[in-house]
């Protein structure tokens, strides 16, 4: 489907005359602290936002009953009252013509850290030297907007997707995944999928991502007064003697032959990260409990059920040892049971993203092959949908001073529109 120049100009000059309120959108968003279990501010808005496309916002729970037995539901940390998922669904006034899409994004945001090592406020959106920093702003608020500008895009230049289009807006993309995997399944699939997520450093193109498993030790030892330590077992150094034995099974998955060709030139792909500790109770008494909190990454030809079960090994191994000797060891699995992914680069939305990209911004999206994980593979690997995940230049994602690059974010935005408008097609706005 070719899009006839003037509507080209027309897009792309309502995409800038947007820009400002591109900005204040995010602005508003990334006030919205929308850590795990907070996330209902954000969603909010992201209702407001759908509705002021003219479009009809509604809830989409997420039920972990329900999604339990599909091979992409992770056991999940927390309860989901109240935190519903936000959908909209545009739909073509004449008979459909082009071809439906998804843009998806999820709302929710890692933890801010430290907050007083961030220069601003990790909640108070600030503008420096053409960046928003802020805790969301690249992961990935930005991709939000730039979708719902993009669709707002076309209506300003009264036009409109000549195909259904959904506007998802999920949940716990950083934990489980599951918010995605609601919505996915609760509406009809659709031709493809776009995921503005956020390129590293640069604007990119994710061409694969690994897998991810998360694990929780939880070491039981025995109590003593430090005066007769020997008696004791000290739960927080037999729970690090057990977190030592994890970063041996990176050393092992990082080796050269198990690296998939996806994942070629990427130093050290595959990271086990100790990324919580809790424990002890007292400094002078032997703790007497200590929890780890580990997230493991699964490289491409491995699976989630691989790594737990290699994980299961591995802290069965541990437990054993002579110095873990009448300690109790406990292992669960809550968060990420998520397989690895491989994007396919040579599907139409695909192409055509990078053809609009170009066209948009005179620049080449450049291939990423991510160390992380984003909500696009359940789109590939459980419903076979091709899925066009790019996005602006941000920095220090689940860092310190999160940032996003606003030149960037705008040429994102024109790239959506113009990839919105040629995969959709468009029609004569009604709004
Ligand atoms: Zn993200």
């Amino acid at each position: 489907m070719s899009l006839d120049p003037g509507a080209r100009r027309a897009i792309l000059d309502a995409v800038d005359a947007l820009r400002e309120e591109s900005v204040e959108t995010l602005q508003r968003l990334v006030r919205c602290p929308s850590t795990l279990g907070n996330e209902a501010p954000a969603l909010e808005e992201m209702a407001r936002l759908y509705a002021s496309l003219g479009l009809a916002p509604r809830r989409i729970p997420t039920d972990p009953a329900a999604l339990a037995a599909h091979p992409g539901f992770s056991p999940p940390l927390i309860g989901y009252e109240g935190r519903d998922n936000v959908v909209a669904v545009h739909a073509p006034r004449g008979a459909r013509k082009g071809r439906s899409l998804v843009l998806q994004g999820h709302v929710d945001v890692v933890p801010e850290g430290a907050a007083e090592m961030w220069t601003t406020p990790p909640f108070a959106p600030a503008i420096r030297d053409g960046r928003m920093y802020g805790r969301g702003a690249g992961d990935m608020k930005a991709g939000l907007v730039s979708a719902c500008m993009a669709f707002k895009a076309l209506r300003l230049a009264g036009l409109q997707p000549a195909a259904e289009v959904q506007m998802h807006a999920v949940v716990e993309e950083e934990c489980t995944g599951n918010g995605a995997l609601a919505c996915m399944l609760a509406l009809p699939k659709a031709d493809a999928v776009i995921i503005p997520e956020p390129g590293p450093g640069v604007d990119g193109l994710y061409t694969a991502e690994v897998g991810v498993v998360w694990a929780w030790v939880t070491v039981s030892g025995r109590p003593a007064h430090v005066r007769d330590m020997q008696a004791g077992i000290n739960a927080i150094e037999a729970a690090t003697f057990i977190a030592a034995r994890f970063k041996d099974y990176e050393a092992e998955m990082n080796r050269a032959e198990r690296i998939h060709p996806a994942f070629r030139g990427v130093n050290h792909p595959v990271n086990v990260n100790l990324g919580t500790i809790e424990g002890g109770e007292w400094n002078s008494s032997v703790p007497t409990r200590a929890r780890i909190g580990l997230r493991v990454g699964v490289m491409m030809g491995y699976t989630a059920a691989q790594a737990r079960a290699d994980i299961e090994r591995l802290v069965a191994d541990a437990s054993r040892d002579e110095r873990l000797r009448g300690a109790r060891v406990k292992l669960e699995f809550k968060g990420f049971m998520a397989d690895p992914c491989l994007f396919d680069t040579e599907a139409e939305i695909v192409r055509l993203a990078r053809r609009s990209y170009a066209e948009a911004t005179g620049g080449t999206l450049r291939d990423y092959p991510a160390t992380g994980l984003t909500d696009g593979r359940h789109f590939v690997l459980h419903q076979g949908t091709p899925v066009a995940c790019f996005g602006p230049d941000a920095q220090d994602i689940h860092g310190i001073d999160e940032n996003v690059g606003l030149e960037s974010m705008h040429g994102i935005t024109r790239t959506i529109a113009l990839t919105l408008a040629e995969w959709c097609g468009v029609e004569r706005s009604e709004a």
